[in-house]
């Protein structure tokens, strides 16, 4: 299953997790957030921008310095990718 993203799509955007403590533990850890492509690079279509959702706020992501595509499963995925939506 490889879709291309589209603008308009919607995707999940990981969001960056506070560093972890010298225990291991974390304040903020990674969060699956709602995303609306807004652009999708024509060379690499796994690179694309967006408008992320967060509870309280749009965070805005311009194709300059874009999000990339990170298929591993949850917590092992860098923050500042996205995914398509896990099916649940
Ligand atoms: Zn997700």
């Amino acid at each position: 299953m490889q879709q291309t993203p589209s603008v308009g799509r919607v995707v999940h955007y990981v969001s960056h997790g506070t560093p972890a403590r010298p225990d291991g533990s974390q304040a903020f850890r990674q969060e699956c957030r709602a995303a609306i492509v807004t652009e999708v690079d024509k060379e690499d279509p796994t690179r694309v921008g967006l408008a992320v959702l967060n509870p309280s706020g749009l965070f805005f992501h311009p194709l300059a310095g874009g999000c990339v595509l990170d298929e591993a499963p949850e917590g092992a995925r860098d923050g500042g990718s996205w995914h398509w939506p896990e099916r649940t």
